[in-house]
This record gives structure tokens, sequence and C-alpha cells, in this order.
């Protein structure tokens, strides 16, 4: 299939490119301005020799390539500065959302069954420059629900009740057409968030106002010394099988193994309340399936061998290449917000799990070679955003970076393109 087969032959053609190319000529120096090499569909030019190149392999170290070290590592250890503060916010957010969720439950409002996604407290840092900002997924079980397609993405869907719901509460959900309605869940959410926000003790919580067309609710806390904000998602967790449009999705058999890509995809499926933008009439009665659930089990277990980067094991570097390409468009979009507009941390998260199936291997991403592994991953983004080709993980017929976006895909591939010639000047410019 497409999906299946898409990255590995584009890496192919990337090799075959990169070949051709030969070796970059830049060696570091002064940045330059936005010169023919940062426009249209340059190579990066680098100073690592370009035959030969494994990822992860040892081959080119020493000779020119040694001469001028990324320091990425220097940028990473910048990075978890700010991690004592992220403790302490979201100490506060886990005490507001606790508080919450047992108001919540405790109304005769629809939402007796509703919780935290993940025991305990999960929450997900939103930025990684940005220790105040989160997301919370508040999750409402589901017990059987009928998913029709509202559009050829495989990824929105309009959902009914078979029969009667058991969950007689959602019965009050259901627009005109007996869809489940986003909006109304959503409305009637907000109105007892906003009452319940009043009764918590200890820590000023206030709720945003709502933005026209955004479904999200928006929690402020305030302390002495920040502002915190914690944008609710609301999700319905049901309990069967996935749609037929994630068949060939999830390819991690190389990566993974077979058996863990059963044992996922036995997991429930999540749909958030999101808004498909395509749609002519915006009814407010779409769901986006989500699977972060199954992102983060492959982000905490993403070894090809067991105990890659356990005590026992060894160290790889995947999860700071991903961090440094998550603070590389961050820093990016806070500088040129308006043409990145429809960039997010999320195709830069899609291109990383295509990367750890494209080099499976844990000494593809050995620690010591984070540079190496960090340029290759790059270099794979690139080539997406100037195919405009970026499958959804998942679901292999939705491209995240259709034509519609190429003005930003473009731009974005010419910036990259730029800092990857320059040595990341942008990581040096402040934190
Ligand atoms: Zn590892």
């Amino acid at each position: 299939m497409e999906g299946a087969g898409g990255p590995g032959e584009r890496r192919q053609r990337a090799v075959r490119r990169r070949k051709a190319t030969g070796r970059g000529s830049s060696t570091g120096g002064e940045p330059r301005e936005g010169g023919p090499a940062a426009t249209g569909r340059g190579r990066p030019a680098r100073a690592a020799p370009a035959g030969g190149r494994r990822p992860g392999g040892s081959a080119e170290r020493g000779g020119e390539a040694a001469a001028a070290p990324l320091r990425l590592r220097g940028v990473l250890s910048q990075l978890s500065l700010g991690r004592r503060d992220v403790s302490e916010a979201s100490g506060l957010v886990n005490q507001a959302v606790s508080h919450l969720i047992q108001a919540i439950r405790g109304r005769d409002g629809g939402f007796g069954s509703i919780s935290r996604l993940g025991a305990g407290s999960y929450y997900e840092r939103v930025k990684i420059s940005e220790p105040n900002e989160f997301d919370i997924m508040l999750v409402m079980p589901v017990t059987r629900i009928q998913l029709d397609e509202c559009d050829d993405t495989g990824a929105y869907y309009y959902l009914t009740f078979k029969r009667n719901p058991k969950e007689k509460c959602l019965s009050r959900f259901l627009d005109e057409d007996g869809k489940l309605s986003a909006d109304k869940m959503l409305t009637a959410l907000r109105k007892i968030i906003k009452e319940e926000v009043k009764n918590i003790k200890d820590v000023e919580v206030t709720v945003k106002r709502k933005k026209a067309g955004s479904p999200a609710i928006t929690l402020l806390i305030k302390t002495s010394s920040a502002e915190i904000s914690v944008d609710i998602i609301l999700a319905l967790e049901v309990q069967q099988s996935w749609p037929p449009s994630t068949q060939d999705g999830l390819n991690i058999e190389r990566w993974l193994g077979r058996k863990v890509r059963r044992e996922l995809r036995n997991k429930p499926i999540y749909l958030v309340a999101k808004q498909n933008k395509k749609e002519k009439v915006l009814r407010g009665n779409t769901w986006r399936l989500s699977f972060s659930h199954i992102e983060k089990a492959m982000m905490n277990n993403h070894g090809s061998i067991k105990t890659c980067c356990e005590t026992d094991g060894a160290k790889c570097c995947r999860k700071d290449c991903l961090k440094l390409l998550k603070y590389l468009l961050e820093k990016l979009k806070m500088k040129y917000p308006k043409e990145l507009e429809k960039i997010c941390s999320y195709h830069v998260k899609t291109a990383f799990f295509h990367s750890c199936v494209i080099w499976p291997n844990d000494t593809d991403w050995q620690y010591e070679n984070l540079e190496h592994c960090f340029q290759n991953y790059l270099e794979y983004f690139l080539h997406c955003l100037q195919d405009c080709q970026l499958p959804h993980f998942f679901i292999p017929q939705y491209n995240l970076l259709s034509l519609d976006d190429k003005a930003s895909s473009n731009f974005l591939s010419r910036q990259i393109n730029y800092q990857l010639n320059n040595r990341f000047p942008i990581f040096q410019q402040g934190y």
C-alpha cells in the first residue's frame, strides 16, 4: 500500500539525491542571509561527508565532520532547565483538575463517568519552551457507537448510537439528526466547569472566554509568579475495533514488532470533539480519531530491544531528536507565526514515528550519534515538506501536508534548510 511503502521509498530517493549532490561546501562561518541555498529546492549542504551514510553509523567520525560539533546536547540541557517550573505548574494543574472532575461527576449533567486520560497525573506539555501550557484530556467511556466517515480523510466521523444508548445521559446531547453533538457536550461541560471553578480554594482558577469557532475549554490558573493555561479536551473512549481507515497504518512491525502492533490495536479508540474545518456548514457534530494514548505508549517503549534507555540497557537519542525538532519548530513559529500557521508539532511527531520505522534499530539511534541522527530525521522531514506528503501515522490515506498548505510547507522547508546550512543559529537566540 501507499502508506506502507511511502517513507521507505522516499528514504531511498533521499539517499540517491544526497549522493548526487555530493558533499556540501558550507563549513560554518557566518550565517548566510537567504541566498540561493536557502530558497527553492536547494539541498542541505553540510559539513558531514555524504557518501555511505547510515543513520547512527559510525563511519564519519573524525575528519572534517568532527571539526565543528553542533552542540545539540547543550541545547537539550538548556531545555531541561525549565523542568522544575514544570513540575511545580503541573502540581497546580493536577490539583485543579482533580477538583473539577470530582465536582463534574457529582452533578446530574450527563458526565457521571468522566475521568482523566490515564490514571493519576496525566498531562502533556504543549510546548517545550512553554512550561505553563498544558493539555488535559477528559474522557467519557461509551460502550458501542457507530462511526460514519464524514470526509475522505478517514479521521473525522459522525457518531450515532445503534440502539438506545446505554449511556442514557448522552441522549441529551444528540442533535436533530440523531448525531452526537460535540458542541452540545462542550457547551454543557463548559457551563459546569465555569460554575465549579468558583469553588476551588487555594488557587485562583478562571475559565477563559470562548474563542469563536474553537471548541477548547481553557482554564487559567494564576499564582503569584505565573499564569498557567490548561486546554481541556473532551474525548470519548470506545472499546471496539479500530475503523477500516486505520487498517494499513501503524506500520511498526519492523520497529516494535508484530506482537506489539496487535496489542496496541486492541486498545480502545478515542474520539475528540473537533470541528472538521473542511465542512461547508459547521454544525459542531464531527469527531476526530485520537491516538495520543498509543503515541505515548510507543514513546515510553520505543526500543527495538526492550531495554532501550532503561537502566540495564543502552541509551538511544530518539526522544532527544524529537525534542530538538519540536523546539526548532516552536522557535520558527515564534519568529514566523503567520507563515507557519498551518504547521504544528503533530507534523513533527508524525515524521518522527515514520523515522522510527525507516530506521528501526536501536543501533540506528545511538546516544553518541545525536547530531547525525537528528540530521537524518530532519532531512526526512524536509523531504516530506518538499513533496507535501506526510501520511498520518495511523491513517495512511490522510495526508497531513496537503497541497492547500503548500505555501507553509515551502516556507518551513526553506527555513529549516537555512538553519541546517548555518548550524542552527536559532538555537542560540535566547530561550
Ligand atoms: Zn531508547
